[in-house]
C-alpha cells in the first residue's frame, strides 16, 4: 500500500509539472501578444526630426524638436493636425502629412471595407455619431486598434470603424501632399476676389468648410493651403466666405487669415465679450481601460465619466475652447499623464470627472475637490452652477489630495458627481440628460468665472 502511495504521489508530481509548464506558457505567449499589440498602437516618423507646435497650425510656436524615431501615439487630430503623444512623454502637434507621407513600414496596416456601407464613427462604440459611410472595397490607413474596433484615416479627419466590418492587410497608403496654386489659379481667383472688399486665405492643408459657424455644423468641402475666399462677414470664431466657384460656408479663424483690419477690430470685441473662447482647457474622464473605478450593477464608473466629460467637451468645443482630453475611448490613463499633459499643454484649467462611492447606499450628491488655493474661485463658481441645476445635493468645495490636481501649474479640481453606491443618484447620473446638465453647468460657471 505504501509503495502505491508514493507511486501515486510521483504520478500526481508529473502530473503537476507538466501542468505548472503549461501555464507558464501559456501566461507568457498572452503577455508577449498584449507587448506586441502595444508596440503596434505606437507608430514612428520616418523623417530625422519633427517639429513639435504649441497648436494645430504652422502658426504656432515650435515647443520643441522631437527625433522622428522616437514612437508616438494619435490623441487627436483637427484639421489636417495631429495632437500626438510622444514615448519620451513630450506632447504637441504634428502635421498629419508629416507622419502620413511616409513610405512602407513595418507596423503599418491597410483596411479594405468588406460591406457596401461601412458606418465610419467619431468614436469607438455603437454609440458614437456616424461621420460618414465608405463604400465596399475603398482603403484606409489603419492608426489605431482597439476591442473590436479600428482608427482609420480618412480624407481629413479620424474616424472608427468595427473590426468585422475591414479586412486588414500590411502597408501604407500615400496621401496627397499639399500644392501651391498655380499662376492660372491665382488669376481666376484675383478676377473673382475684385468684386469683394476683403478675402479669406486659408493657412493650413485640408481646411473645413462648414454650412454653419460651430464645430456641429456639416463639412461642405474642404480647403487646400493658401486658397482663396471672398469675406462675407464674421460669426463667433469663423469667417462666414464665398468660394470662386460660389460655395458659401465657414471656416475658423485660427486655420485662415483676413486683410481686412477692421475684421481684427471686430474679432477683438468679441474675444472681450466671451473671453472663454480660446482658452485650453484639458478634460480627464477618471479610469478608464483595464481600471473601470467603481462599479454598481452593469455600471462602471469609467462609462459615466466618459459620457459626461465628452458631453462637456461637445459644450465648450462649441464655444470655441481648445478642449483637450487625456482620453476619449475606453483606454488606461496613467494618473501622472493628466497633471502632465495639462500642464505641457500650458492648459487654463484641468477638470477631472469622477463618481464617488462609499460604504452603504445612503452618501448621496456633488463634491467639488480643489487642491491649490488659486484653483478654489472656480471650483466655488462650478460647485454653485451645479446647485443652480439642482439635480442632485450639493457637498461643497473641498480641499483634495489627489495626485490629478496635486502635479497641477494651471488651475484645475476634480468633480465627483454622485454616488455609485445609492441606486436613486445612479438612476440620474445615468442618463444624457444629467451629463447635458453638468456640462450646461461647467460652460455657465466658467462664461462667468472667465469675464
Ligand atoms: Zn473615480
Amino acid at each position: 500500500m505504501r509503495d502505491r502511495s508514493e507511486n501515486h504521489f510521483q504520478q500526481n508530481k508529473v502530473a503537476y509539472l507538466i501542468y505548472l509548464v503549461l501555464v507558464i506558457g501559456l501566461v507568457g505567449f498572452s503577455s508577449f501578444q498584449l507587448y506586441q499589440f502595444n508596440q503596434k498602437s505606437y507608430r514612428t516618423l520616418t523623417t530625422d526630426v519633427i517639429n513639435l507646435r504649441e497648436g494645430p497650425g504652422i502658426t504656432y510656436d515650435i515647443k520643441s524638436q522631437i527625433e522622428g524615431s522616437t514612437p508616438y501615439r494619435v490623441m487627436r487630430q483637427e484639421n489636417n493636425w495631429y495632437y500626438i503623444l510622444f514615448d519620451n512623454q513630450e506632447i504637441g502637434w504634428i502635421p498629419t502629412w508629416m507622419a502620413d507621407s511616409q513610405t512602407a513600414e513595418a507596423n503599418q496596416f491597410i483596411a479594405t471595407t468588406l460591406v457596401d456601407e461601412m458606418d465610419v464613427y467619431e468614436e469607438n462604440t455603437e454609440d458614437a455619431e456616424i461621420i460618414t459611410t465608405t463604400a465596399k472595397d475603398s482603403k484606409y490607413q489603419i492608426l489605431y486598434q482597439a476591442e473590436g474596433w479600428v482608427q482609420l484615416q480618412l480624407d481629413g479627419e479620424i474616424g472608427w470603424v468595427k473590426q468585422t466590418d475591414i479586412d486588414i492587410t500590411p502597408g501604407t497608403i500615400a496621401y496627397q501632399q499639399s500644392t501651391d496654386i498655380t499662376e492660372e489659379e491665382q488669376s481666376s481667383y484675383d478676377d473673382f476676389l475684385s468684386d469683394y472688399d476683403y478675402t479669406v486665405t486659408t493657412t493650413a492643408d485640408g481646411v473645413n468648410i462648414r454650412d454653419a459657424a460651430t464645430t456641429d455644423g456639416n463639412i461642405i468641402t474642404k480647403a487646400a493651403l493658401n486658397e482663396q475666399f471672398a469675406y462675407l462677414g464674421q460669426e463667433n470664431e469663423y469667417y462666414h466666405v464665398r468660394a470662386v466657384d460660389g460655395t458659401e460656408g465657414y471656416i475658423v479663424n485660427w486655420l485662415s487669415e483676413s486683410d481686412s483690419t477692421a475684421m481684427a477690430d471686430q474679432a477683438q470685441a468679441a474675444e472681450a465679450t466671451s473671453t472663454l473662447a480660446g482658452r485650453t482647457i484639458v478634460l480627464d474622464p477618471g479610469h478608464g481601460g483595464i481600471d473601470p473605478g467603481a462599479l454598481t450593477d452593469g455600471l462602471y464608473e469609467k462609462e459615466v465619466t466618459l459620457q459626461t466629460a465628452l458631453a462637456v467637451r461637445e459644450k465648450l468645443e462649441a464655444a470655441g475652447v481648445n478642449v483637450i482630453m487625456t482620453r476619449d475611448s475606453d483606454t488606461e490613463v496613467p494618473l501622472s499623464d493628466v497633471a502632465y499633459t495639462a500642464n505641457q499643454a500650458g492648459a487654463d484649467l484641468m477638470i477631472s470627472f469622477h463618481y464617488d462611492s462609499t460604504e452603504g447606499v445612503s452618501a448621496t450628491g456633488t463634491t467639488v475637490y480643489y487642491y491649490a488655493d488659486g484653483s478654489i474661485p472656480v471650483a466655488e463658481e462650478v460647485q454653485a452652477q451645479l446647485m443652480e441645476q439642482s439635480l442632485l445635493p450639493s457637498n461643497g468645495v473641498k480641499f483634495g489630495d489627489f495626485q490629478v490636481i496635486r502635479e497641477l501649474q494651471g488651475e484645475g479640481m476634480l468633480i465627483e458627481l454622485g454616488y455609485m453606491s445609492n441606486p436613486s443618484d445612479v438612476a440620474i447620473f445615468s442618463q444624457e440628460s444629467y451629463w447635458q446638465q453638468v456640462a450646461d453647468s461647467i460652460y455657465n460657471a466658467l462664461t462667468i468665472y472667465y469675464q
